[in-house]
């Protein structure tokens, strides 16, 4: 027999999410089936939540949910002449985690990678460059990791910035090669971004 056909709805919609297998997916299920209202339906809400509330900080692409702009772009305090360039929203958290950082961001939503058919025109470089041409930016950081397609990203956009007067830089080597950044921490994040390399200004 099976089981209940809602069972086997919520099963399958456990089986969606990454790394969810048959038997992960019904330990799953019979956890929510043990919930009680309240915290079914939070778990629910919560899903439709992240939904229809959160966006795209319209100015560096992280993630905002009640305004346009997300908390780091609208803070005074954060020195708005570095930018820190990362490849996702998780790399931008994680250097939030390391506090070593204290200027702000630009999220590429990718990176470059001509296997994929990933063309520089599919992620957020152009949005990046009219920021530095329309804003007082001193410097930029690049912190992708290190795989083929970090490397060819962070060449790419140095190369636009050459002549421009920017400083680019690249988070220090050290970092193992093929590491990603996602496994490294606090400390290792700190020192990767006191010891940056020179790209070009
Ligand atoms: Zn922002």
């Amino acid at each position: 027999m099976k089981y209940p056909k809602s069972f086997e709805e919520l099963l399958d919609c456990f089986k969606m999410l990454p790394g969810i297998g048959e038997k992960n997916a019904e330990r799953l299920c019979f956890a929510v089936l043990h919930f009680n209202e309240e915290q079914a339906k939070k778990f629910s809400d919560s899903i439709m939540n992240v939904k229809t509330k959160i966006k795209k900080c319209n100015i560096c692409n992280n993630y905002t949910e009640d305004s346009e702009i997300c908390e780091i772009c609208s803070d005074s305090s954060r020195d708005n002449t570095t930018i820190c360039v990362v490849e996702s929203v998780k790399d931008l958290i994680l250097l939030e985690k390391s506090n070593a950082y204290k200027g702000i961001y630009h999220v590429l939503e990718g990176l470059i990678s001509p296997l994929e058919g990933i063309n520089p025109e599919d992620i957020k470089i152009n949005q990046l460059i009219n920021r530095i041409k329309d804003g007082n930016v001193k410097e930029v950081i690049l912190a992708l990791n290190m795989t083929m397609e970090g490397e060819t990203t962070s060449l790419y956009i140095s190369k636009l910035l050459q002549g421009t007067g920017v400083s680019v830089t690249k988070i220090a080597a050290g970092i193992p090669v093929a590491a990603d950044m996602e496994y490294l921490d606090s400390l290792t994040i700190q020192r990767a971004l006191e010891g940056r390399n020179k790209l070009s200004d």
